[in-house]
C-alpha cells in the first residue's frame, strides 16, 4: 500500500501552525505525488480564510508550483456543514475557485440565521436529545452532497453523530468520497463494513494542523489491513483521486 496524495491539510492560515511551504516539502518527503492546502472556510470563528488570506494563499500556492515541480500543490478548503437543509459556507462560485472541496461539521461555525442557530448549531453544541436528531443530521450531510460538488466529507460523526451508511449511499452516487480521517476515526467496525457494502469509496486525510503529520497514514492504513477494505475503494492508495473541479494533470 502507498499513499499517493494527502487532500486535507491545514496551515497558520487557519488553526494550522506551519506555512504552506513546510506542508509541501513535508508531502515531497513522504515521497506524495500530490498534496491540497484546505484551510477552514469563511465562516469558522476566529480561524476562517478571508478573502484576503484566500487571495494570498492562491498566489504562494502558485509561487510554490514552481519551485517544487515534483509535486502538484491543490487549493482546496474545509467548508463548514452550516444548517439542516445542507448548506455550506463556501458559495458556488467561490467553489469553482477551489480545487478541492471538503466538507466538515464544527462547532465553531457562525450560524447563519436564527433557524440554524436553534435548529443545528445550539442542539449539537449542548448535546440536546432532540428528536430524531441523528437522522436529521443525516438529511443535514445528504442535502448537501446533493447541492453543493462535494469531494470529500470530513471525519463524520465529529460534532454531530449519523448514519454514516445512509451517507455512503449517497456519496456513492455523487462520487464524494468519506474520510478515513486520521485525527477523527469515529466509525465503529460494523459501520465500516457496512459502507464498504455501499461502494463508496474512501480517502485517506490526515488532516494534520503541523506539516510533520501531512501525509500520517497509519492509522488508516491499519484499519483497512483489519476490515480488509478492498483497495480500489480507497481512491489515494496507489494512485490519484478524481476531483470535480480539478482537471488532474495526468503524468502519474
Ligand atoms: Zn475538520
Ligand atoms: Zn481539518
Amino acid at each position: 500500500m502507498k499513499l499517493i496524495g494527502d487532500y486535507h491539510t491545514h496551515t497558520h492560515y487557519s488553526d494550522g501552525v506551519s506555512s504552506i511551504e513546510e506542508n509541501v516539502v513535508s508531502a515531497i518527503n513522504k515521497g506524495l505525488k500530490q498534496v491540497a492546502i484546505t484551510d477552514h472556510s469563511f465562516s469558522h470563528m476566529a480561524h476562517g480564510i478571508t478573502l484576503k488570506s484566500y487571495a494570498e494563499q492562491r498566489k504562494i500556492i502558485e509561487e510554490l508550483k514552481v519551485k517544487y515541480p515534483q509535486i502538484e500543490i491543490l487549493h482546496g478548503v474545509e467548508s463548514n456543514l452550516c444548517g439542516l437543509d445542507g448548506t455550506i459556507d463556501v458559495s458556488p462560485e467561490k467553489r469553482s475557485e477551489f480545487d478541492v472541496l471538503v466538507v466538515g461539521y464544527h462547532y465553531t461555525y457562525k450560524p447563519n440565521g436564527l433557524k440554524n442557530f436553534f435548529g443545528f448549531w445550539l442542539p449539537s453544541v449542548l448535546h440536546l436529545n432532540t428528536k430524531n436528531k441523528i437522522q436529521k443530521n443525516t438529511e443535514a450531510y445528504i442535502k448537501a452532497i446533493e447541492n453543493n460538488k462535494v469531494d470529500i466529507i470530513a471525519h463524520l460523526n465529529y460534532g454531530i453523530k449519523v448514519d454514516p451508511v445512509k451517507i455512503a449511499e449517497v456519496a456513492a452516487k455523487h462520487e464524494t468520497y468519506i474520510e478515513l480521517n486520521l485525527k477523527h476515526m469515529l466509525f465503529s467496525d460494523e459501520q465500516i463494513n457496512q459502507m464498504v457494502k455501499t461502494g463508496v469509496k474512501f480517502i485517506i486525510s490526515s488532516d494534520a494542523h503541523h506539516y510533520t503529520n501531512v501525509g500520517k497514514n497509519n492509522v488508516a492504513f491499519a484499519l483497512i489491513e483489519r476490515l480488509n477494505i478492498p483497495h480500489n475503494q480507497v481512491v489515494n492508495l496507489n494512485d490519484v483521486p478524481k476531483f470535480k473541479n480539478y482537471n488532474l494533470n495526468q503524468k502519474y
